[in-house]
Protein backbone atom coordinates (compact mmCIF):
# COMPACT_ATOMS: atom_id res chain seq x y z
CA UNK A 1 0.00 0.00 0.00
CA UNK A 2 2.74 2.23 0.81
CA UNK A 3 4.77 1.68 -2.30
CA UNK A 4 1.52 2.27 -4.36
CA UNK A 5 0.89 5.45 -3.01
CA UNK A 6 4.88 6.90 -3.36
CA UNK A 7 4.44 4.97 -6.65
CA UNK A 8 1.35 7.79 -7.25
CA UNK A 9 2.83 10.57 -5.84
CA UNK A 10 6.01 10.15 -8.14
CA UNK A 11 3.81 9.20 -11.48
CA UNK A 12 1.88 12.71 -10.17
CA UNK A 13 5.32 14.70 -9.98
CA UNK A 14 6.77 13.49 -12.78
CA UNK A 15 3.56 14.33 -14.80
CA UNK A 16 3.39 18.15 -13.61
CA UNK A 17 6.83 18.34 -14.03
CA UNK A 18 6.01 17.95 -17.80
CA UNK A 19 2.53 19.71 -17.46
CA UNK A 20 3.55 22.94 -16.44
CA UNK A 21 0.15 25.05 -16.41
CA UNK A 22 0.08 27.63 -13.33
CA UNK A 23 -2.61 27.76 -11.47
CA UNK A 24 -2.20 24.03 -10.91
CA UNK A 25 -5.41 21.98 -12.49
CA UNK A 26 -7.19 20.01 -10.15
CA UNK A 27 -6.55 16.77 -12.24
CA UNK A 28 -3.79 15.90 -14.88
CA UNK A 29 -3.87 12.67 -16.16
CA UNK A 30 -0.77 12.24 -18.58
CA UNK A 31 -0.77 10.23 -21.29
CA UNK A 32 1.65 8.80 -23.85
CA UNK A 33 2.65 10.76 -27.17
CA UNK A 34 3.11 14.98 -27.93
CA UNK A 35 0.75 16.79 -29.95
CA UNK A 36 2.61 18.64 -32.41
CA UNK A 37 1.84 22.69 -32.63
CA UNK A 38 1.92 23.88 -35.84
CA UNK A 39 4.11 26.68 -37.22
CA UNK A 40 2.12 29.93 -36.29
CA UNK A 41 0.18 28.43 -34.06
CA UNK A 42 -1.45 31.36 -31.31
CA UNK A 43 -3.92 31.78 -29.09
CA UNK A 44 -4.40 35.21 -28.11
CA UNK A 45 -5.60 36.43 -24.63
CA UNK A 46 -8.86 37.95 -26.29
CA UNK A 47 -10.09 34.13 -26.11
CA UNK A 48 -9.30 33.50 -30.56
CA UNK A 49 -6.65 31.44 -31.94
CA UNK A 50 -5.07 30.76 -35.24
CA UNK A 51 -6.52 27.63 -37.24
CA UNK A 52 -3.08 26.27 -36.96
CA UNK A 53 -4.20 24.55 -34.20
CA UNK A 54 -6.77 21.24 -33.99
CA UNK A 55 -9.05 21.81 -31.83
CA UNK A 56 -12.58 20.60 -31.53
CA UNK A 57 -15.21 22.16 -29.07
CA UNK A 58 -17.85 19.69 -26.96
CA UNK A 59 -19.89 19.82 -24.11
CA UNK A 60 -19.13 18.89 -20.36
CA UNK A 61 -20.75 15.99 -19.39
CA UNK A 62 -19.67 16.78 -15.64
CA UNK A 63 -20.80 19.79 -12.78
CA UNK A 64 -17.43 21.90 -13.09
CA UNK A 65 -19.01 24.97 -11.71
CA UNK A 66 -19.28 28.18 -14.16
CA UNK A 67 -15.79 28.45 -15.12
CA UNK A 68 -14.47 24.78 -15.56
CA UNK A 69 -13.26 23.05 -18.16
CA UNK A 70 -11.55 19.61 -19.28
CA UNK A 71 -8.62 19.64 -21.62
CA UNK A 72 -7.82 16.73 -23.55
CA UNK A 73 -4.28 17.19 -25.80
CA UNK A 74 -3.70 13.58 -27.80
CA UNK A 75 -1.63 13.03 -30.59
CA UNK A 76 -4.51 13.58 -32.99
CA UNK A 77 -5.77 17.34 -32.04
CA UNK A 78 -7.08 18.90 -28.37
CA UNK A 79 -10.63 19.00 -27.33
CA UNK A 80 -11.76 21.15 -24.96
CA UNK A 81 -14.75 20.29 -23.28
CA UNK A 82 -16.57 23.48 -21.35
CA UNK A 83 -20.50 24.34 -20.87
CA UNK A 84 -19.73 28.09 -20.57
CA UNK A 85 -17.66 30.54 -22.55
CA UNK A 86 -15.66 31.26 -19.25
CA UNK A 87 -14.19 27.27 -19.14
CA UNK A 88 -13.81 27.51 -23.24
CA UNK A 89 -11.20 30.67 -22.19
CA UNK A 90 -9.63 28.92 -19.34
CA UNK A 91 -8.65 25.75 -20.78
CA UNK A 92 -7.17 27.72 -24.04
CA UNK A 93 -5.37 30.20 -21.57
CA UNK A 94 -4.21 26.57 -20.08
CA UNK A 95 -3.04 25.34 -24.10
CA UNK A 96 -1.25 28.53 -24.10
CA UNK A 97 0.87 27.93 -21.62
CA UNK A 98 1.88 24.23 -22.47
CA UNK A 99 2.51 25.81 -25.99
CA UNK A 100 4.76 28.41 -24.44
CA UNK A 101 6.56 26.20 -22.18
CA UNK A 102 7.01 23.29 -24.67
CA UNK A 103 10.22 22.55 -26.51
CA UNK A 104 10.21 22.27 -29.97
CA UNK A 105 6.93 22.86 -30.50
CA UNK A 106 5.85 19.29 -28.58
CA UNK A 107 3.12 19.73 -25.78
CA UNK A 108 3.24 16.57 -24.08
CA UNK A 109 -0.44 14.20 -24.24
CA UNK A 110 -2.68 14.68 -21.14
CA UNK A 111 -6.09 14.98 -19.74
CA UNK A 112 -7.11 18.08 -17.53
CA UNK A 113 -9.94 18.78 -15.06
CA UNK A 114 -9.96 21.72 -13.68
CA UNK A 115 -12.27 24.36 -12.19
CA UNK A 116 -11.11 27.23 -9.97
CA UNK A 117 -11.11 27.38 -5.85
CA UNK A 118 -13.35 30.89 -5.50
CA UNK A 119 -15.04 32.49 -8.00
CA UNK A 120 -13.44 35.57 -6.93
CA UNK A 121 -10.51 36.07 -8.21
CA UNK A 122 -9.12 39.84 -7.85
CA UNK A 123 -6.19 41.79 -8.69
CA UNK A 124 -5.99 45.84 -7.84
CA UNK A 125 -4.13 49.03 -9.32
CA UNK A 126 -3.79 51.74 -7.03
CA UNK A 127 -4.41 54.82 -10.23
CA UNK A 128 -5.34 57.36 -7.87
CA UNK A 129 -1.58 57.62 -6.26
CA UNK A 130 -0.26 56.88 -9.88
CA UNK A 131 -2.23 57.30 -13.20
CA UNK A 132 -1.13 54.53 -15.39
CA UNK A 133 -1.59 54.73 -18.98
CA UNK A 134 -3.91 53.14 -20.94
CA UNK A 135 -2.26 50.69 -22.63
CA UNK A 136 -0.41 49.44 -18.98
CA UNK A 137 -3.97 48.71 -17.92
CA UNK A 138 -4.61 46.54 -20.81
CA UNK A 139 -1.13 45.29 -19.77
CA UNK A 140 -2.17 43.92 -16.68
CA UNK A 141 -5.41 42.61 -17.54
CA UNK A 142 -3.29 40.59 -20.41
CA UNK A 143 -1.22 39.60 -17.09
CA UNK A 144 -4.16 38.58 -15.05
CA UNK A 145 -5.81 36.35 -17.64
CA UNK A 146 -2.76 34.71 -17.72
CA UNK A 147 -3.26 34.35 -14.02
CA UNK A 148 -6.78 33.55 -14.49
CA UNK A 149 -7.83 35.95 -12.49
CA UNK A 150 -11.34 37.41 -13.27
CA UNK A 151 -11.82 40.39 -11.24
CA UNK A 152 -10.24 44.28 -11.63
CA UNK A 153 -10.62 46.45 -8.52
CA UNK A 154 -9.57 49.64 -10.04
CA UNK A 155 -9.42 52.26 -7.34
CA UNK A 156 -10.09 55.37 -9.29
CA UNK A 157 -10.08 57.98 -6.21
CA UNK A 158 -7.08 58.60 -3.95
CA UNK A 159 -5.81 61.99 -1.88
CA UNK A 160 -3.59 62.23 -4.61
CA UNK A 161 -5.79 61.95 -7.94
CA UNK A 162 -9.43 61.22 -9.25
CA UNK A 163 -9.19 59.54 -12.38
CA UNK A 164 -12.78 58.79 -13.71
CA UNK A 165 -14.88 61.69 -15.43
CA UNK A 166 -17.98 61.95 -14.18
CA UNK A 167 -20.44 64.02 -16.69
CA UNK A 168 -22.22 65.63 -13.95
CA UNK A 169 -19.37 67.08 -11.56
CA UNK A 170 -16.30 68.70 -13.59
CA UNK A 171 -14.21 69.75 -11.19
CA UNK A 172 -12.71 66.06 -9.85
CA UNK A 173 -11.26 65.55 -13.65
CA UNK A 174 -10.67 69.49 -14.15
CA UNK A 175 -8.97 70.06 -10.77
CA UNK A 176 -8.82 66.45 -8.88
CA UNK A 177 -6.88 64.84 -11.50
CA UNK A 178 -3.93 67.01 -11.08
CA UNK A 179 -3.53 68.44 -7.79
CA UNK A 180 -0.26 66.13 -7.39
CA UNK A 181 3.00 67.00 -8.19
CA UNK A 182 5.07 63.41 -8.53
CA UNK A 183 5.83 62.00 -11.97
CA UNK A 184 2.63 60.05 -13.57
CA UNK A 185 0.47 61.69 -11.09
CA UNK A 186 -1.57 63.84 -13.77
CA UNK A 187 -4.52 62.20 -15.58
CA UNK A 188 -8.18 60.48 -15.86
CA UNK A 189 -10.08 58.32 -17.38
CA UNK A 190 -12.59 59.74 -20.09
CA UNK A 191 -15.75 57.71 -19.65
CA UNK A 192 -15.00 56.43 -23.27
CA UNK A 193 -11.71 55.26 -21.77
CA UNK A 194 -13.60 53.51 -19.11
CA UNK A 195 -15.63 51.77 -21.70
CA UNK A 196 -12.39 50.33 -23.78
CA UNK A 197 -11.14 49.07 -20.73
CA UNK A 198 -14.40 47.17 -19.40
CA UNK A 199 -14.89 45.98 -23.22
CA UNK A 200 -11.37 44.76 -23.20
CA UNK A 201 -11.61 43.29 -19.73
CA UNK A 202 -14.84 40.89 -20.92
CA UNK A 203 -12.48 39.51 -23.56
CA UNK A 204 -10.69 38.12 -20.85
CA UNK A 205 -13.68 36.93 -18.95
CA UNK A 206 -12.54 39.74 -16.49
CA UNK A 207 -14.82 41.91 -14.37
CA UNK A 208 -14.03 45.61 -13.40
CA UNK A 209 -15.37 47.10 -10.28
CA UNK A 210 -14.76 50.35 -9.66
CA UNK A 211 -13.83 51.90 -6.26
CA UNK A 212 -14.35 55.60 -4.77
CA UNK A 213 -13.11 55.26 -1.59
CA UNK A 214 -15.38 57.27 1.14
CA UNK A 215 -14.76 58.68 3.59
CA UNK A 216 -11.23 58.99 4.10
CA UNK A 217 -8.44 59.36 1.25
CA UNK A 218 -10.65 62.04 -0.67
CA UNK A 219 -8.38 64.97 -0.77
CA UNK A 220 -8.60 65.22 -4.72
CA UNK A 221 -12.32 65.12 -4.36
CA UNK A 222 -12.90 67.23 -1.77
CA UNK A 223 -9.93 69.60 -3.08
CA UNK A 224 -12.44 69.69 -5.81
CA UNK A 225 -15.49 70.39 -4.40
CA UNK A 226 -13.72 71.80 -0.67
CA UNK A 227 -18.44 73.11 -0.01
CA UNK A 228 -18.25 68.76 0.77
CA UNK A 229 -15.59 69.12 3.76
CA UNK A 230 -16.68 69.62 7.61
CA UNK A 231 -14.91 73.25 7.61
CA UNK A 232 -16.34 73.64 3.84
CA UNK A 233 -12.55 74.73 2.90
CA UNK A 234 -10.25 72.96 1.12
CA UNK A 235 -7.84 70.35 2.79
CA UNK A 236 -4.27 71.69 2.66
CA UNK A 237 -2.88 68.10 3.57
CA UNK A 238 -3.55 64.64 2.66
CA UNK A 239 -4.50 62.42 5.54
CA UNK A 240 -7.34 63.45 7.92
CA UNK A 241 -9.40 64.83 5.77
CA UNK A 242 -13.15 63.24 5.40
CA UNK A 243 -16.56 63.98 3.31
CA UNK A 244 -18.93 65.47 5.79
CA UNK A 245 -21.74 62.79 7.03
CA UNK A 246 -23.37 65.63 8.45
CA UNK A 247 -23.96 67.90 5.23
CA UNK A 248 -26.66 66.22 2.93
CA UNK A 249 -25.11 67.67 0.20
CA UNK A 250 -22.03 64.91 0.25
CA UNK A 251 -25.22 62.21 0.02
CA UNK A 252 -26.20 63.80 -3.13
CA UNK A 253 -22.70 64.23 -4.43
CA UNK A 254 -21.94 60.51 -3.74
CA UNK A 255 -25.25 59.30 -4.81
CA UNK A 256 -24.77 61.06 -8.14
CA UNK A 257 -21.46 59.65 -8.67
CA UNK A 258 -21.85 56.23 -7.59
CA UNK A 259 -25.45 56.79 -10.75
CA UNK A 260 -22.75 57.38 -13.23
CA UNK A 261 -20.89 54.56 -11.93
CA UNK A 262 -23.32 51.96 -12.36
CA UNK A 263 -23.67 53.32 -15.91
CA UNK A 264 -20.45 52.63 -17.28
CA UNK A 265 -19.62 50.00 -15.22
CA UNK A 266 -21.78 46.63 -15.82
CA UNK A 267 -20.56 44.56 -12.31
CA UNK A 268 -22.83 43.43 -9.87
CA UNK A 269 -20.15 45.55 -7.38
CA UNK A 270 -19.13 48.90 -6.90
CA UNK A 271 -16.59 49.21 -3.90
CA UNK A 272 -17.31 52.48 -1.44
CA UNK A 273 -13.28 52.16 -0.39
CA UNK A 274 -13.68 53.41 3.91
CA UNK A 275 -10.44 52.41 5.54
CA UNK A 276 -8.60 54.91 7.32
CA UNK A 277 -11.02 57.42 7.91
CA UNK A 278 -9.48 59.26 11.25
CA UNK A 279 -12.60 61.15 13.05
CA UNK A 280 -10.83 64.14 14.19
CA UNK A 281 -13.02 66.56 11.35
CA UNK A 282 -16.17 64.84 12.43
CA UNK A 283 -15.24 65.29 15.86
CA UNK A 284 -14.65 68.98 15.34
CA UNK A 285 -17.87 69.21 13.19
CA UNK A 286 -21.51 70.42 14.74
CA UNK A 287 -22.93 69.40 11.30
CA UNK A 288 -21.58 65.42 11.86
CA UNK A 289 -22.19 65.90 15.52
CA UNK A 290 -25.62 66.81 15.10
CA UNK A 291 -26.41 64.11 12.94
CA UNK A 292 -25.00 61.58 15.38
CA UNK A 293 -27.30 62.89 17.82
CA UNK A 294 -30.26 62.86 15.62
CA UNK A 295 -30.01 59.08 14.78
CA UNK A 296 -29.20 58.57 18.23
CA UNK A 297 -25.34 57.10 17.48
CA UNK A 298 -22.80 56.13 19.62
CA UNK A 299 -19.86 57.74 18.31
CA UNK A 300 -18.26 58.48 14.87
CA UNK A 301 -17.51 55.12 14.12
CA UNK A 302 -21.13 54.66 13.42
CA UNK A 303 -21.53 57.70 11.70
CA UNK A 304 -19.51 56.40 9.23
CA UNK A 305 -21.67 52.87 9.47
CA UNK A 306 -24.42 54.68 8.82
CA UNK A 307 -23.07 56.79 5.66
CA UNK A 308 -21.70 53.12 4.15
CA UNK A 309 -25.50 51.90 5.09
CA UNK A 310 -26.63 55.01 3.10
CA UNK A 311 -24.50 54.40 0.43
CA UNK A 312 -25.12 50.55 -0.34
CA UNK A 313 -29.15 51.01 0.25
CA UNK A 314 -28.56 53.23 -2.77
CA UNK A 315 -26.53 50.71 -5.17
CA UNK A 316 -29.27 47.98 -3.58
CA UNK A 317 -31.76 49.98 -5.23
CA UNK A 318 -29.64 49.65 -8.52
CA UNK A 319 -29.71 45.98 -8.00
CA UNK A 320 -25.58 46.21 -7.00
CA UNK A 321 -23.77 45.48 -4.07
CA UNK A 322 -21.21 47.22 -2.10
CA UNK A 323 -18.12 46.41 -1.16
CA UNK A 324 -16.12 47.98 1.71
CA UNK A 325 -12.89 47.87 3.59
CA UNK A 326 -12.67 45.42 6.87
CA UNK A 327 -12.87 48.73 9.01
CA UNK A 328 -16.27 49.16 8.84
CA UNK A 329 -16.68 45.75 11.00
CA UNK A 330 -13.32 45.76 13.18
CA UNK A 331 -14.74 48.29 15.80
CA UNK A 332 -18.27 47.85 17.35
CA UNK A 333 -21.38 49.14 15.93
CA UNK A 334 -24.62 48.63 13.61
CA UNK A 335 -25.35 45.98 11.59
CA UNK A 336 -24.57 46.74 7.66
CA UNK A 337 -27.09 46.50 5.09
CA UNK A 338 -27.18 42.87 3.88
CA UNK A 339 -25.90 43.73 0.38
CA UNK A 340 -22.06 44.98 1.77
CA UNK A 341 -19.36 42.80 1.39
CA UNK A 342 -16.37 43.24 3.42
CA UNK A 343 -12.77 43.12 2.32
CA UNK A 344 -10.82 42.08 4.47
CA UNK A 345 -7.11 43.71 4.52
CA UNK A 346 -5.44 45.12 7.49
CA UNK A 347 -4.07 42.14 8.99
CA UNK A 348 -0.96 43.79 10.11
CA UNK A 349 -3.21 45.84 12.87
CA UNK A 350 -6.28 43.82 13.44
CA UNK A 351 -5.07 40.46 12.52
CA UNK A 352 -8.30 38.11 11.28
CA UNK A 353 -10.73 40.08 12.75
CA UNK A 354 -12.47 41.28 9.61
CA UNK A 355 -13.01 37.61 9.14
CA UNK A 356 -14.49 36.95 11.43
CA UNK A 357 -16.57 39.40 12.10
CA UNK A 358 -17.81 38.93 8.30
CA UNK A 359 -18.43 35.39 9.63
CA UNK A 360 -20.39 36.22 13.09
CA UNK A 361 -22.60 38.43 11.18
CA UNK A 362 -23.34 36.42 8.16
CA UNK A 363 -21.91 38.64 5.78
CA UNK A 364 -19.79 37.76 2.44
CA UNK A 365 -16.03 38.87 2.81
CA UNK A 366 -12.99 38.92 0.38
CA UNK A 367 -9.71 37.76 1.66
CA UNK A 368 -7.13 39.74 1.11
CA UNK A 369 -4.68 40.59 4.11
CA UNK A 370 -2.00 43.06 3.53
CA UNK A 371 0.43 40.53 5.23
CA UNK A 372 0.55 38.81 2.43
CA UNK A 373 -1.15 39.51 -0.15
CA UNK A 374 -0.21 43.45 -1.17
CA UNK A 375 2.23 42.91 -3.49
CA UNK A 376 3.80 46.59 -3.78
CA UNK A 377 5.49 45.94 -0.76
CA UNK A 378 9.04 45.14 -2.07
CA UNK A 379 10.45 41.49 -1.45
CA UNK A 380 13.46 41.62 0.26
CA UNK A 381 15.09 45.16 1.13
CA UNK A 382 13.71 48.19 2.14
CA UNK A 383 12.79 50.78 -0.90
CA UNK A 384 11.99 54.94 -0.68
CA UNK A 385 9.09 54.56 2.01
CA UNK A 386 9.14 50.75 2.71
CA UNK A 387 10.86 49.73 5.89
CA UNK A 388 12.08 46.22 7.48
CA UNK A 389 8.40 45.58 8.41
CA UNK A 390 6.57 45.30 5.25
CA UNK A 391 9.10 43.32 3.39
CA UNK A 392 7.74 39.81 2.13
CA UNK A 393 9.57 37.56 -0.64
CA UNK A 394 7.75 35.01 -2.79
CA UNK A 395 8.41 32.00 -0.32
CA UNK A 396 6.80 34.33 2.42
CA UNK A 397 3.66 34.95 0.02
CA UNK A 398 3.01 31.22 -1.18
CA UNK A 399 3.57 29.65 2.34
CA UNK A 400 2.26 32.13 4.87
CA UNK A 401 -0.55 34.17 3.13
CA UNK A 402 -3.00 33.86 5.98
CA UNK A 403 -6.20 34.71 3.74
CA UNK A 404 -4.95 31.53 1.67
CA UNK A 405 -7.32 29.75 3.72
CA UNK A 406 -6.85 25.80 2.99
CA UNK A 407 -8.96 23.96 5.23
CA UNK A 408 -12.01 26.34 5.58
CA UNK A 409 -14.61 25.98 8.76
CA UNK A 410 -17.68 25.90 7.98
CA UNK A 411 -18.21 29.56 8.41
CA UNK A 412 -15.14 30.16 6.65
CA UNK A 413 -16.66 28.49 3.75
CA UNK A 414 -19.52 30.19 3.46
CA UNK A 415 -18.30 33.79 4.28
CA UNK A 416 -15.54 33.50 1.68
CA UNK A 417 -16.11 34.79 -1.69
CA UNK A 418 -12.75 34.56 -2.65
CA UNK A 419 -9.17 36.32 -2.83
CA UNK A 420 -7.29 39.48 -4.04
CA UNK A 421 -4.38 41.06 -4.15
CA UNK A 422 -3.41 44.13 -4.34
CA UNK A 423 -0.66 47.12 -5.94
CA UNK A 424 -0.95 49.72 -4.27
CA UNK A 425 1.25 52.63 -6.09
CA UNK A 426 2.21 54.32 -2.42
CA UNK A 427 6.12 56.22 -2.76
CA UNK A 428 5.89 56.86 -6.51
CA UNK A 429 5.65 53.70 -8.02
CA UNK A 430 5.21 54.63 -11.88
CA UNK A 431 4.45 52.11 -14.47
CA UNK A 432 8.27 51.09 -14.78
CA UNK A 433 7.82 49.22 -11.28
CA UNK A 434 4.69 47.18 -11.88
CA UNK A 435 6.04 44.32 -13.07
CA UNK A 436 8.70 44.40 -10.72
CA UNK A 437 6.16 43.99 -7.97
CA UNK A 438 3.79 41.59 -9.98
CA UNK A 439 6.23 38.81 -10.89
CA UNK A 440 6.95 36.04 -9.13
CA UNK A 441 4.44 37.28 -6.22
CA UNK A 442 1.61 37.16 -8.23
CA UNK A 443 1.60 33.25 -9.27
CA UNK A 444 1.71 32.48 -5.53
CA UNK A 445 -1.89 34.47 -5.04
CA UNK A 446 -2.72 33.30 -8.51
CA UNK A 447 -2.21 29.33 -7.30
CA UNK A 448 -4.15 30.04 -3.71
CA UNK A 449 -7.22 31.77 -5.61
CA UNK A 450 -7.69 28.97 -8.67
CA UNK A 451 -5.73 25.63 -7.76
CA UNK A 452 -7.65 23.10 -5.72
CA UNK A 453 -4.58 20.32 -6.28
CA UNK A 454 -2.57 19.30 -3.49
CA UNK A 455 0.02 21.83 -2.32
CA UNK A 456 3.15 21.89 -4.01
CA UNK A 457 6.13 21.84 -1.79
CA UNK A 458 7.78 25.67 -2.09
CA UNK A 459 11.07 24.55 -3.88
CA UNK A 460 8.54 22.57 -6.77
CA UNK A 461 6.05 25.31 -7.06
CA UNK A 462 9.21 28.28 -7.33
CA UNK A 463 10.71 25.57 -9.99
CA UNK A 464 7.48 25.72 -11.87
CA UNK A 465 7.14 29.28 -11.77
CA UNK A 466 10.63 30.03 -12.65
CA UNK A 467 10.50 28.18 -15.65
CA UNK A 468 8.09 31.22 -17.06
CA UNK A 469 10.71 33.88 -16.93
CA UNK A 470 11.78 33.83 -20.16
CA UNK A 471 8.38 32.95 -22.13
CA UNK A 472 7.02 36.27 -20.24
CA UNK A 473 10.01 38.21 -20.88
CA UNK A 474 9.11 37.00 -24.34
CA UNK A 475 6.17 38.77 -24.13
CA UNK A 476 7.71 41.73 -22.82
CA UNK A 477 6.35 40.89 -19.45
CA UNK A 478 8.86 41.98 -16.60
CA UNK A 479 8.77 40.95 -13.34
CA UNK A 480 12.01 41.13 -9.99
CA UNK A 481 13.15 37.33 -10.33
CA UNK A 482 16.17 37.78 -8.59
CA UNK A 483 14.38 39.22 -5.45
CA UNK A 484 15.83 42.16 -5.48
CA UNK A 485 13.03 44.82 -4.56
ZN1 LIG B 1 -18.94 67.26 9.23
Amino acid sequence: MKYAVLFAMLVCAITQANVNILPTPGKIVPATGFYKVGAGAEIGLDGTFSNHWKITFQPLEKELGDEGYQLEVAESGVTVRSNTEAGKYYALVSLKQLEGLATDGKIPCVNIEDQPKYGWRSFMIDSGRQYQKMDTIKGLLDRMALLKMNVFHWHLSENDGWRVEIKRYPNPTEIGAFIANGLEQHGFYTQDDIREIVAYAAERHIMVVPEIDVPGHSVAALTSYPELTCTGTAPHNYSPYLYCAGRESTYEFLFNVLDELCELFPSPYIHIGGDEAPKKDWKNCDLCQARIKELGLKNEHELQVELTNRLAKHLKSKGRKAICWGDVVTLPGQELEDNVVIHWWNYQRSKDKALREGIRRGMKVIANPNRYTYINFPQKHPWRGYKENRLFDFQTCYEKNPGDIRHPTAGEAKALLGMGTCLWTDHNLTEEWLDRRIFPRAFAMAEQMWSTAQHLPYEEFRARTYARESWLSGMGIGGDWAEEY
